[in-house]
């Protein structure tokens, strides 16, 4: 800081040493390491081991800090059709046939030799319930809510039935949680290709580990609890799992019915049973039409139930343990132990190898410490203090981070300034970034200072080939808690498939929370090269840097209050929708996901004026953000100036105004935290974003008010409008 004796290096030397310090065959080693045994959350001991070793030799100190948290591991299971050779047989259960069972494993692939490792970890969802049901079944396409509806107002009778759904559009658990609610007994969640987009292996380009098209075998593990109503471990909302604290039930946070992830080869048989029983999908609009992937297998999409001499037997065995999981924290000491960025990445996944999901990011974080611990090397002590961690139990509900945060909350809401998050680093050639707006300027800044691996134009940079859009905050990795939850400004990169280019890049499929996310699908199809890895390691720590090493904190405040504008501005106008009765596809794609609503509650012409009291609200918020920015830039340039020693009065008034500047910037996004949290959903407390109630992943913004426009309730919605207010004047008065 201006004032204190010079570092050891400067700025600019820091920012070379994180720009040239990591390399792809560095990170290509240290994925060979983690995706070469299972890790799955609470089993991946020697990897924490090998973690904190690695940190310490690289100069950092490190903590390993544990919980004792609820979880599940896979015992058995079984799914397999039986047939009756006709309804008078049907009584008689010796008459009944196995007319399929489900292998319910991938294929062992001879070129990919973690595919046949022993100890590979069975096909399973995280949190879900034990049980052994023989039913017929349904099948019942993306299981939104509205799916579920319109096959009861076609009078398919779904209670006592099993349902057979395809991933997709919505989180897995809240698929599980309406057959649930609905009295369905058990859930077969299924992949289709033809959700994959354009590479399948219908077009010939072969399936992996052949070509890109997915591998017919491959099965996505993952998590069904109920992300939206809270992430964490269930029988400790609010709270850490230390040893010893009272565990609340878990009912109605994690599914009661069985259920079960399977491959699109496993589901061919089951789905062509249904040929010619009931409705066909096609008849149920296009929401049902889109993407259906087995035609050409011969499935014909029919509907069911299937008839009561067809029917599922589903075995899904769980053993539910209280058992310790591991996050390992790393610090740097900054000189300023008060203010505090926190960056993390996950270290759990559902396969042995888990190439992309995390271990991408698992490798470019090791790179991003490598790097940090060179600049300790050179006698460099950050300005900020930096915290470093690898998450345990991310996969069954960001159980790690979310802990974590709820011991430390009183210490990070009084001194973390962000937290940075990378989950999958790679799996493709597109750069991505959700986050709060504060961050966005710092994101496009260090986008422009690395160098992209595809260049088409010598010297073209991340920034250069990204699109630019930085999306809302939704859930789905560790940034949940610190953004949610504690209020602390967070952001999430990486790069993911490019779409437009299939063929191009054959890196397209993504074989996700599968065995083939593996080391040998990484360096064949992923990222061969490992550049993309080196890529995110030096965004990851230039980003950091940036956060830590400038005097005065480069949020920016005006990008937040412009954003709100624009928030307020979009759901006006879906108010303006409504009383005109209108909508757009994408609305109406957003309420194929949710209840129909009732009548309305309130009145939707005096919400207007509710409307026009955010705008002036969003207003001033963005007059004293300028000011407020203007004044820290002025300040940013004062303490880049070189000034003589005698001119030390100087210099500390104006380190007593940059640290007032910083505590501001600090507690910014603070303000939009609403302690009796959302509707329904008290864990969340942000009023500006959450994840969607009825999708899980995508963000939703200003989740209360949105959420009571949704069901019509326009008096719950004004209360909204009054709350969110007050959060904007309160954020306004915070900078003043
Ligand atoms: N990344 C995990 C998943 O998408 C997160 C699960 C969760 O948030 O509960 O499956
Ligand atoms: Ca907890
Ligand atoms: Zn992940
Ligand atoms: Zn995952």
């Amino acid at each position: 800081p201006p004032g204190q004796s010079p570092n050891a290096i400067t700025f600019k030397e820091l920012q070379s040493i994180l720009s040239e310090t990591p390399k792809a065959e560095k990170a290509r080693e240290w994925s060979r390491y983690y995706t070469s045994g299972p890790h799955l959350a609470g089993k991946n001991y020697s990897q924490v081991l090998w973690t904190q070793e690695r940190w310490e030799e690289f100069g950092i100190k490190t903590d390993v800090v544990a919980y004792d948290t609820y979880l599940n591991y896979p015992l058995g299971h079984r799914l397999a059709l039986y047939e009756s050779q006709g309804a008078e047989q049907a009584e008689d259960t010796a008459s009944w046939k196995v007319k399929f069972e489900a292998s319910l494993k991938e294929d062992v692939l001879e070129e990919d030799e973690s595919t046949g490792l022993e100890n590979r970890i069975p096909t399973f969802h995280g949190y879900s319930a034990s049980g052994n049901v023989t039913a017929p079944y349904v099948y019942v396409n993306y299981g939104t809510y509205q799916d579920f509806e319109d096959l009861l107002k076609a009078n398919i009778t779904l209670e006592g039935k099993i349902a057979l759904v395809r991933y997709g559009d919505i989180f897995r658990g809240l698929k599980v949680k309406r057959a649930g609610e609905l009295g369905m007994v058990g859930a077969v969640i299924f992949t289709d290709p033809g959700d994959d987009g354009p590479i399948s292996d219908d077009d010939g380009v072969g399936t992996y580990p052949n070509g890109p098209a997915r591998n017919p075998s491959s099965v996505q593990r993952g998590s069904t609890q109920y992300l939206s109503v809270a992430p964490g471990d269930p029988t400790t909302p609010g709270y850490p799992s230390k040893p010893g604290v009272p565990r609340e039930p878990v009912d109605g946070k994690i599914p009661n019915i069985p259920s079960i992830p399977i491959s699109y080869a496993d589901a061919i048989p089951i789905l062509s049973a249904l040929n010619g029983h009931g409705p066909a999908a096609k008849d149920f609009g296009p929401y049902w039409q889109q993407n259906l992937g087995l035609q050409y297998k011969g499935v014909e999409y029919n509907i069911g139930p299937s008839p009561d001499t067809l029917l599922l037997n589903l075995v899904n065995e769980q053993e539910y343990v209280t058992t310790p999981i591991w996050n390992v924290i790393g610090v740097i000491n900054g000189t300023l132990a008060d203010e505090v960025i926190v960056i993390g990445n996950h270290r759990d996944a559902w396969v042995v190898g888990g190439a992309g999901d995390p271990n991408s990011g698992s490798a470019a974080l090791t790179e991003v410490i490598r790097s940090f611990g060179v600049a300790l090397s050179k006698g460099w002590k950050p300005l900020r203090t930096i915290v470093f961690a690898s998450w345990d139990g991310e996969e069954y509900g960001l159980v790690g981070s979310t802990e974590w945060v709820e011991e430390f909350l009183p210490w990070l809401s009084h001194a973390n300034v962000a937290y940075v998050n990378v989950d999958v680093a790679t799996v493709g050639p597109n750069f991505h970034a959700s986050a709060s707006p504060l961050l966005n300027k710092v994101m496009y800044e260090v986008a422009n200072l690395v160098q992209s691996p595809n260049q088409t134009i010598p010297g073209q940079t991340v920034g250069d080939l990204w699109d630019g859009e930085i999306t809302t905050m939704g859930s789905g990795s560790d940034f949940t808690a610190f953004q949610d939850f504690a209020g602390v400004p967070s952001i999430d990169l990486g790069f993911g498939p490019d779409p437009a280019n299939p063929g191009d890049n054959a890196g397209t499929i993504y074989h996700y929370h599968s065995n083939y996310d593996s080391f040998h699908w990484m360096e064949t199809f992923g990222d061969p090269g490992f550049h993309y890895h080196a890529t995110v390691a030096k965004l990851w720590g230039l980003f950091t840097a940036r956060l830590a090493e400038s005097p005065v904190i480069p949020l920016n405040a005006t990008d937040y209050a412009v954003a709100l504008e624009q928030y307020i501005s979009d759901v006006e106008s879906k108010v303006d929708a409504t009383i005109a009765g209108t909508t757009t596809p994408k609305d109406e794609a957003e309420a194929r996901t949710r209840p129909t609503p009732g009548e309305p509650k309130g009145d939707i012409e005096a919400l207007k004026l509710a409307f026009d009291k955010l705008h002036e609200a969003a207003r001033k918020l963005k007059k004293a953000a300028q000011a407020h920015d203007t004044w820290a830039a002025t300040l940013s340039d004062r303490a880049g100036e070189d000034l003589p020693w005698w001119k030390w009065l100087t210099k500390l008034k104006l380190i007593i105004r940059i640290r007032r500047v910083n505590v501001k910037y600090k507690y910014l996004e603070r303000q939009f935290l609403h302690q009796e949290g959302l509707d329904g959903r008290s864990w969340f407390k942000h009023v500006v974003f959450a994840p969607g109630l009825w999708t899980g992943y995508s963000g939703a913004v200003f989740p209360g008010l949105t959420e009571a426009l949704d069901t019509k309730d326009y008096d719950n919605a004004q209360r909204w409008a009054g709350i969110i207010e007050g959060k904007l004047s309160q954020a306004a008065g915070s900078l003043k």
